[in-house]
């Protein structure tokens, strides 16, 4: 992908925008973008450099995203509402092409991380909670104030605010950032030793970020759901690439699969009650570990089909006249609004899956699917909003079971998905 229209190759130490920002470390990547820490010059503090592929669908996609955080941090002067904020941007150009940067605050680690580290058990219930509110905040925001749905909310897409101080490296120790190309560094700075350091460092402070203070390798793991008590779990919402507004919508198909909301899958239009689902599933994966619904193709039903069917098993039928309002439906659904090729299917409601599976009190799953089974109705306009969701009495009781006696007996996670029980009708 480092050719004529993709990635901008980076080395560290090079320079942006006139000598304004210096490449410390790459973050991550996308898609479209690799994603570098960056010394701002001019502010003296750290920002991510969102650098994107310089194709002309990569330039175009990028002008949007620009334009829908530029929108953002409009509204947002204070940045307080839990969404990235765009610091800057500008274009580049390199080798191959001209790429559109985007400089934004430099956040820690995604919830996708958090749940790594936490050995995929699930967080305690009160750090659930409290994401859950950040999200939140940063959900009503782009919906009710901004008219924004961002259409791809997923774990990976919501970082932890760096607990770090920005005037500081948060790689080095009391050192100065990378003014200059280091020496000898000839070869694009992938495998040299100077990288590795970084990497190392990168390791311990992200480790930091998510309450770990040691290295992320090995038996440390699985201290790490005691270990994130007492950290604040603030969190922002990012990756604007497929937000939409809600009356300029361009794409039919959205979001991640897992993520999903039935009425994209259905074809039957959508709104901002599809963050909504996603922002429900994450919340179920944060507290388990697991993600809600991983749905897969088998012999006779395809992929869609089985996500309505795991959709069905957990929340019950779909009510007939929406399983057959979609574009998609007569696919999919007969004229009584049964799943065509998927014959019985095995009902588990929530409360019992998280009980059964997941080892949760009776009480705790009560509450806990009290929030979450509303923003899983079949009738995205029956779903809470964001606004509606900061109210419920879930986010603010205050006791839940220590999720370590949840989780020590939790010995080995029993498989409750039913596809094997499906029954293949022929057509
Ligand atoms: P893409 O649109 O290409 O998917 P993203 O905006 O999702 O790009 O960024 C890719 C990755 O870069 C993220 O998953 C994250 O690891 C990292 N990243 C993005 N923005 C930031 C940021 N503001 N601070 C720190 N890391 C970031
Ligand atoms: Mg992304």
């Amino acid at each position: 992908s480092y050719r004529k229209g993709g990635y901008h190759a980076v080395r560290v130490a090079d320079h942006f925008a006139g000598g304004r920002y210096i490449a410390q470390r790459k973050l991550g990547w996308g898609q479209f973008s690799t994603v570098w820490l960056a010394y701002d010059t001019t502010t003296s503090s750290y920002v991510a450099l969102k650098i994107q592929k310089s194709a002309a669908e990569f330039v175009q996609a990028a002008i949007h995203e620009i334009d829908v955080l530029l929108s953002i941090a409009d509204g947002d002067p204070s940045n307080s509402k839990f969404v990235v904020q765009l610091i800057d941007h500008f274009k580049h150009t390199g080798p191959n092409g001209q790429h559109q940067c985007m400089v934004l605050e430099f956040l820690g680690d995604s919830l996708l991380r958090l749940i790594r580290y936490n050995r995929y058990k699930g967080l305690p219930l009160n750090k659930v909670r409290e994401i859950c509110k950040y999200v939140l905040i940063g959900l009503d925001y782009l919906h009710s104030e901004l008219g924004i749905i961002h259409t791809d909310l997923k774990p990976e897409n919501i970082l932890l605010l760096s607990t770090i101080d920005h005037s500081k490296d948060p790689f080095r120790s009391g050192g100065s950032p990378i003014l200059e190309r280091p020496e000898g560094n000839t070869n694009g700075g992938i495998t040299s030793l100077i990288e590795k350091r970084l990497r190392r460092r990168a390791r311990t402070a992200v480790a930091k970020i998510s309450g770990r203070t040691a290295s992320i390798e090995g038996r440390e793991a699985a201290k790490s759901s005691r270990n994130i008590n007492g950290v604040d779990m603030r969190c922002k919402i990012v990756d604007f690439g497929n937000a939409c507004w809600a009356d300029k919508q361009f794409a039919e198909e959205i979001q991640t699969r897992q993520y999903r909301a039935p009425e994209v899958i259905l074809k039957s239009g959508y709104s901002f009650s599809v963050d909504m689902w996603s922002f429900a599933s994450i919340v179920f994966e944060l507290a388990t570990g697991d993600m809600l619904f991983t749905p897969k193709g088998g012999q006779g039903f395809s992929e869609d089909e089985d996500h309505l069917a795991l959709m069905m098993e957990l929340l019950g039928k779909m009510p007939r006249k929406i399983a057959t309002s979609g574009a998609m439906s007569k696919d999919y659904f007969d004229r009584h609004g049964d799943l065509k090729r998927i014959r019985r299917l095995k009902y588990l409601p929530l409360d019992k899956l998280l009980i059964d599976k997941y080892k949760f009190s009776a009480n705790d799953a009560r509450e806990f699917s009290a929030f979450l089974l509303p923003l899983f109705d079949f009738a995205p306009e029956k779903r809470p909003t964001a606004r509606q969701c900061l109210q419920h009495p879930w986010l603010n009781c205050k006791e839940s079971t220590p999720n370590e006696m949840r989780n020590e007996s939790t010995v080995e996670k029993v498989n409750v998905g039913m596809s094997n029980l499906k029954i293949k009708v022929g057509k």
